[in-house]
């Protein structure tokens, strides 16, 4: 037993780390001398899989997360990023914000929950154009985003640009694809009658995945009735297909086919916590790769738990993926194995029996593997929202799930569009070769430099187009348009794939005002595209 207080820092506060939290809180005695800190990033528990349901309106997006301080009283807790840690020294280094706060933490044990991170640099664009699903932010831009899709497409007259603006592409077809895909359904559908000029018919809600079926891991049976269900609310699949390459105006499919859209959602491609790779743990597939206690090989006093731990589960053999319960039972297993180097005791082996899989598409259909049954439909459904209750830590957030589902039946969607916005003013665009990246005439509201490729200025005539000018790295245009001439006097076509970074007028304007050395290197010429 140490002479001297022994401090867990729990690094992450999602589910894992906020089930080591309380497991240690509820099972410590005070011979332990157990003193417990908290640091996460987010100052909630986020329920991930709650989040596609604040996309239609059914939940309130305050609903779907719990408030870390709620959940954890007593336990200190620091909103903060751990920068580094230091396993050796058993010091971590934690920042926050844009002031740059500071602070160091000592600890005797530590548990790594931190999660994994939204990673889209594999694909092609889709950096650049994806709207990714893995932050409440994500999902709230999302909602925006689409109902901005209706908006649009309601004023246009071309039948082919509404199409563009009424395409949704949902990359994925796991769990967060279907019940992100039902929910936009849902969405567009409970909206279109307040859009008279939008006719059903045009719009598409398309998922496409490699695999050969939705759903791999629920049974054949019942991702079957999944598959039904996506196809009476409209969503088209296209399975044994990847996103070859993505751009501003659709996605290219592995095999040659394109879809010309301006919504693309990225429920594929997770990558490893940043913090992973700063720290010398032995990793598999980007998580770090944990003896059968949950320990951190090399290191005794270091504990990993949630996505960011591969744990062989002693009930299964295999590698227990990256979900809900398993988050929750690992942090559990942390907490117990600390409290047993604490005091001396042999560990104990991870051991779950995962309760099951639920898919809730919609606000009356759901697909659920629970404990080897399967059902589907609103029994599924009551019994997947059941389960999120019985997670909830008190009555007041049960009720007030409950009423928000409620009141989404008995009210129908809301589709009020909060006024969401990207949050970078830099914003990172692709082209594809012969892609246009400004037309003339259009009102120019970003200016753009030229990071990789090539584009041309040319001036569209009734016969072919007349050259003006080649432009390459380095290079930028679009700046007359938002100092004065508000439309485009040209055109700018990527002639090679073209990347550029752009920057919104507002920050433009804002950036000139600073800067007014930057209009006097500003080549003003007539023929150019401004
Ligand atoms: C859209 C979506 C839908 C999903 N649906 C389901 C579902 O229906 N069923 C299911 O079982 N699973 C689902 N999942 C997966 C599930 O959400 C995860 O398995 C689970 O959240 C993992 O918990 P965790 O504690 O390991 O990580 P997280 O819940 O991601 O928590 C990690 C925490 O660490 C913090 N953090 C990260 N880096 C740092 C740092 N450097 N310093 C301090 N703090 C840091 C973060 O702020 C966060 O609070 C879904 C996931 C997504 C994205």
């Amino acid at each position: 037993m140490a002479d001297r207080s022994q401090k867990v820092l729990i690094v992450g506060g999602g589910h894992a780390g906020v089930r080591a939290a309380q497991r240690l809180l509820a099972r410590r005695r005070p011979a332990d001398r157990l003193e417990v800190a908290l640091a996460s990033a987010d100052n909630v528990e986020l329920w991930h899989g709650l989040m596609p349901q604040v996309l239609s309106g059914a939940l309130q997006p305050q609903h779907v997360m719990v408030p870390l301080r709620e959940v954890l009283p007593g336990v200190p807790f620091h909103n903060y990023e751990v920068r580094e840690l230091d396993l050796d020294g058993r010091r971590a280094l934690l920042t926050r914000g844009v002031e740059g706060d500071e602070m160091h933490l000592d600890f005797d044990y530590v548990v790594l929950a931190v999660g994994s991170v939204a990673n889209l640099a594999r694909f092609p664009g889709m950096m650049e154009h994806a709207l990714p699903t893995k932050t409440i932010g994500d999902f709230l831009y999302l909602r925006s985003h689409v109902i901005g899709m209706l908006e649009t497409a309601a004023e246009r007259p071309s039948a082919e640009e509404r199409r563009q603006f009424l395409t949704f592409v949902v990359v994925g077809a796991g769990f967060a694809a279907v019940e992100t895909a039902s929910e936009t359904a849902e969405l567009i559908k409970s909206s279109l009658s307040l859009y008279p000029r939008i006719q059903p018919g045009e719009v598409r809600i398309i998922c496409v995945d490699p695999g050969a079926r939705i759903l791999p891991s629920l049974n054949e049976e019942l991702a079957g009735r999944a598959e039904k269900h996506l196809h009476a609310l409209g969503v088209e699949l296209k399975l044994g297909v990847t996103v070859a390459s993505c751009t501003s105006a659709g996605v290219t499919l592995s095999d040659g086919e394109r879809i010309a859209s301006r919504t693309v959602i990225a429920t594929a491609g997770t990558g490893p916590n940043p913090l992973l790779a700063t720290l010398p743990v032995p990793q598999t597939r980007g998580r770090i790769a944990c003896d059968e206690y949950c320990r951190v090989p090399g290191w005794e006093h270091v504990f990993a738990a949630g996505d960011v731990a591969a744990v062989k589960n002693a009930s299964t053999g295999r590698t227990s993926p990256p979900m809900v319960t398993y988050a929750l039972s690992q942090g559990e297993c942390a907490a117990d194995n600390i409290l047993a180097a604490v005091r001396g005791e042999k560990p104990v082996p991870y051991q779950h029996t995962g309760l099951g899989e639920v898919a809730i598409m919609g606000r009356a259909f759901a697909v659920a593997q629970l404990r080897g049954r399967s059902m589907d439909g609103r029994l599924a459904a009551l019994a997947g929202r059941l389960l999120f209750l019985s997670y909830m830590p008190s009555w007041r957030r049960r009720t007030l799930l409950a009423l928000d589902w409620t009141a989404a039946r008995l009210l129908g969607t809301d589709v009020t569009r909060f006024g969401v916005s990207r949050s970078s003013a830099v914003q990172g665009m692709r082209f594809n070769a012969g892609d246009t990246i400004v037309g003339r005439g259009e009102l120019g509201n970003y200016f753009y430099v030229i990071t990789e490729g090539e584009a041309e200025v040319v001036e569209r005539g009734s016969g072919d187009d007349r050259l003006l000018r080649r432009l390459g790295r380095g290079d930028y245009f679009g700046e007359l348009a938002l100092l004065g001439e508000g439309r485009r006097t040209a055109t700018v076509r990527a002639v090679s794939d073209t990347r550029v970074i752009a920057i919104n007028r507002h920050d433009f304007g804002a950036l000139v005002a600073a800067m007014p050395a930057m209009l006097s290197r500003v080549p003003w010429r007539d023929d150019d595209v401004r």
